[in-house]
């Protein structure tokens, strides 16, 4: 039987709350800011922000459309298509990030997938060694090292890896 797109949701959900608290642990004792890729409603947005209460978070959207508590302010949100935005990033987040979160894919596979491919290697500049990436899309770069993610995320839903550099 096929996954329902309920389950699909639910694991999809389980994956990032897993992935963010991990990930908040694995980088406890690395400065640096947090980037948000991709806003959405901004549920993983709060999230961060209770999770990374003492970091900045620079939030990288086309369009910002998220739930009104959940709204990053002026200096924090980065917009325009990632393409524009994420190979100048570091003028604007100043030190290299921490932890990145991805959560960028759409309905529509083929243009996801050549963004991730394209957004992996942005990813190394403005991450610093040792940085976690978090993320609804498969990569594969020099310096992305793949890691496992925590037992709660059903296989291919959510991926994890180590900025090694
Ligand atoms: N994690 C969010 C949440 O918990 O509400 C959901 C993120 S939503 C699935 C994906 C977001 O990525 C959308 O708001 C979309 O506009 C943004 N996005 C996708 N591709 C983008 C691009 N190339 N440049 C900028 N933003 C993009």
């Amino acid at each position: 039987m096929r996954e329902s797109r309920l389950l699909s949701f639910i694991h999809r959900i389980t994956a990032q709350r897993a992935c963010l608290n991990r990930a908040h642990y694995m980088v406890r004792e690395l400065p640096g800011p947090v980037l948000e890729l991709g806003l959405g409603n901004g549920r993983t947005y709060d999230h961060l922000r209770l999770l990374f209460s003492d970091r900045e978070i620079f939030v990288f959207e086309r369009k910002i459309a998220a739930h009104p508590d959940c709204l990053p302010d002026d200096e924090h949100a980065i917009l325009g298509d990632f393409r524009d935005t994420i190979p100048s990033a570091l003028e604007r987040i100043r030190a290299p990030a921490a932890f990145i979160h991805g959560d960028f894919g759409s309905a529509n596979r083929k243009k996801t997938a050549a963004l991730a491919a394209w957004l992996a290697p942005q990813l190394i500049p403005i991450a610093a060694p040792g940085a976690i990436v978090a993320t609804d899309q498969y990569m594969k770069t020099q310096g992305l090292k793949r890691i496992v993610p925590p037992p709660a995320v059903v296989e291919g839903c959510y991926f994890m890896y180590r900025v090694e550099k």
